[in-house]
């Protein structure tokens, strides 16, 4: 992409009521745009960067028999009555609305009671399942506090991921192949040497779930941290002492540290499909109910981690895997002839090589440039100017560790 068709634009300052350090960065790079508190779009370089990490997730829930759906986000109130979460003094983060006729909508907060109805209609034998259904779709939750950027949205893209099995053995197994899907994600997105699986509570079927938390000064989440073990446990399940002897933890060698709650697991056992009616007949046609679990990921709570653990004084640094582009090439001399040819050429050549790359082709100051590439956070910098073409060394910037390298014409494009 040539950046003089790049609408954005970056600035010098972010919003005076931006306190995220993440939203911050994310606004003046012009990768998203703040509606109003809590409340933010996604502009081309973001967009690029959240369908990275999208697409990462969905192989992964694919690997493990995930079926892709996308459900509305209208939520009608009768489906919700039966589980009881309609109520606002059980679910205190709804949005909720109204048909002209005078009938109340619900716009979704999460997909439990959607879902499992949908389900019902589906499911009849024990020859129907399991079945593990996912989509990403946004989410509205009312949320009190949005000081935490694009890491807490009043509206937000959520994976969520729905298992239906048979019994809660099955669902055990299913329960830690998804554990290992969130690993693999993790670490796919450069967090998974900071992200502990923690315990935490966990409802009504299993004492504890699981929290995936990446320790963070600016996560909102207090956690305590077994380095030598992997785990972690909620502030919230800290002083239960059975929580020590299910996980062989001690309390003297535990961390306390601020974490992002990035994904969860969540067995829920029958509570929704007894409530909305979701049963299979098992081999001897006895009815029983289905046994389901639940796991979420916020793909943009995950950009906004990356953003706080990776940047830097300078601006965004993005991992490869998730960049908008892996290259920025910039020309310095785009009024002179022999550099614009250069530049040209090699823009062209790394485009045909399947390169993914955004070209700075705009007449504006060495400096200038520099400052942005360095905001813009693209993992390389190639830079084309006169010493460029003076030696046909191609000056190569990896920007994680401002290292400096020179390459000819040729081995950038074996790269
Ligand atoms: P939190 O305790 O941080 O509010 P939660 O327990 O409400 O999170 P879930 O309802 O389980 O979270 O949602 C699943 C995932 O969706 C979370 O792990 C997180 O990654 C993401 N998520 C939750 N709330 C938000 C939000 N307001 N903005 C962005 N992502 C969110
Ligand atoms: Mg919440």
């Amino acid at each position: 992409m040539r950046q003089s068709n790049l609408f954005t634009k970056t600035r010098r300052e972010a919003p005076a009521d931006e306190v995220a350090k993440n939203a911050q960065l994310l606004v003046r790079a012009g990768y998203v745009h703040k509606e109003m508190a809590g409340v933010y779009d996604f502009l081309p370089l973001g967009l690029r960067v959240l369908n990275k990490i999208i697409d990462i997730i969905r192989e992964e829930m694919n690997a493990i028999g995930g079926e892709e759906v996308f459900l509305s986000a209208l939520q009608d109130p009768e489906v919700w009555k039966k589980s009881g979460r309609w109520n606002d003094e059980i679910v205190d983060v709804w949005f909720k609305t109204r048909l002209k006729n005078g009938n109340e909508l619900g716009l979704g907060n999460t997909h439990e009671e959607a879902l499992t109805a949908l389900m019902s209609e589906y499911v009849a034998s024990y020859k129907d399942l399991p079945r593990y259904v996912y989509q990403f779709q946004n989410k509205f939750r009312n949320e009190m506090r949005a000081k935490s950027g694009i890491m807490r949205a009043r509206e937000f893209i959520m994976k969520d991921l729905y298992s239906f099995s048979k019994d809660a053995a099955s669902h055990a197994e299913f329960y830690e192949k998804v554990a290992g899907a969130y690993e693999k994600i993790f670490e796919r997105v450069g967090i998974g040497a900071k992200t502990y699986r923690t315990f935490a509570s966990g409802g009504s079927f299993s004492k504890y779930s699981h929290e995936y938390q990446t320790v963070c000064a600016a996560g909102e989440d207090t956690i305590y941290i077994d380095s030598a073990k992997r785990l972690a446990l909620n502030k919230e399940v800290y002083d239960d002492s059975e929580v020590y002897a299910v996980t062989g933890m001690d309390k003297k060698n535990l961390k306390e540290t601020k974490a992002i709650e990035v994904g969860n697991i969540f067995t829920l056992g029958t509570r929704f499909s007894e409530a909305l009616g979701l049963s299979y007949k098992d081999a001897e046609g006895k009815s029983i109910p289905v046994f389901m679990g639940s796991y979420g990921i916020g793909p943009g709570r995950l950009m906004g981690t990356i953003v706080e653990l990776m940047a830097d004084e300078k601006g965004l640094v993005w991992p490869e895997a998730v960049a908008p582009f892996s290259t920025h090439l910039v020309s310095l001399g785009q009024t002179d002839d022999e550099i614009k040819k250069m530049a040209d050429a090699l823009y062209r050549d790394l485009v045909n090589a399947n390169i993914d790359v955004l070209y700075d082709d705009r007449d504006l100051r060495a400096g200038e440039k520099f400052m942005e590439s360095d905001l813009l956070g693209i993992p390389y910098r190639i830079v084309v100017g006169k010493n460029t073409v003076a030696t046909g060394a191609f000056e190569v910037v990896e920007r994680v560790t401002g290292t400096i390298m020179k390459r000819s014409y040729a081995e950038l494009l074996a790269k």
